[in-house]
């Protein structure tokens, strides 16, 4: 992992080298994006493997990730958007954005990245969302916030945020935030770690830093029409929450 040039608001840099994928080959996710300049960067680099960037500076710091599972596009799109939004934007606070975590999985439009889903290995070492878990560590990253979408008729098969109440209360109040503004559903756990094993949101909570996953609807590999809207609002209320944006 290496962090070179991650000291400037703005600044792309790679956390993982494994992970490359022309993102370019996904029709589907590239007719949706109107990209600007630093997204054109973040598309370059992803050739390469998982970007990271970084916005603002100080306190608090929060970790934006989505494209855990490649094939769930709407929060990908939203991510990049995002990013050209908080950088004509004065913020309180520092945001680190990985909107492709696994650009090879993107590329190939699935769920898998070469076998494995990477929201079942965050506490397994080596692994991609293994490799994001230590950097939210080492950057002593405030809170976290996982996004994906969902088809209808699966799990969760609604607009959604998760959360839990142990040991992070804070995972508690970051959901109830969303879902009151967005009036997405709030999936909340007494204690977390309960339902599955290595989800990136719930390997953040059990270290103590509150985390949340979004979820929205669009079916797998497509871009149901506002899908991405309905991501980027989640993301925007996230950041509202710790009055990084108004
Ligand atoms: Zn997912």
């Amino acid at each position: 992992m290496t962090l070179a040039g991650l000291d400037g608001s703005g600044t792309v840099s790679l956390i993982s080298t494994k992970s490359g994928g022309d993102l370019q080959k996904n029709r589907s996710l590239i007719e949706n994006l109107s990209p600007g300049t630093t997204s054109h960067m973040i598309l370059k680099s992803a050739q390469k493997g998982t970007p990271l960037i970084k916005i603002g500076k100080g306190s608090p710091k929060v970790m934006m990730v989505s494209g855990v599972h490649g094939n769930e596009l709407p929060p990908q799109i939203a991510a990049l958007q995002l990013i050209e939004e908080l950088q004509e934007t004065k913020l309180r606070g520092t945001v680190y954005s990985i909107p492709f975590a696994a650009p090879w999985a993107t590329m190939e439009n699935t769920r898998w990245f070469k076998g494995s889903d990477l929201n079942r290995v965050s506490s397994s070492d080596g692994s991609i969302t293994n490799n994001i878990l230590k950097l939210i560590q080492m950057l002593n990253i405030d809170s976290v916030a996982d996004f994906h979408s969902t088809k209808l008729q699966s799990n969760p098969g609604r607009e959604s945020v998760f959360c839990s109440k142990n040991p992070c209360l804070g995972s508690y109040e970051i959901g109830d935030h969303i879902t009151t503004k967005t009036s997405s559903e709030l999936i909340c756990y007494d204690k977390a770690g309960s339902m599955y094993n290595g989800a990136l949101e719930d390997e953040c909570n059990l270290r103590g830093i509150p985390a949340v996953t979004c979820e929205v609807v669009s079916e797998n590999g497509e871009v149901n029409s506002g899908s991405p809207e309905r991501s980027l609002l989640q993301m925007q209320y996230y950041l509202e929450h710790f009055k990084i944006i108004k």
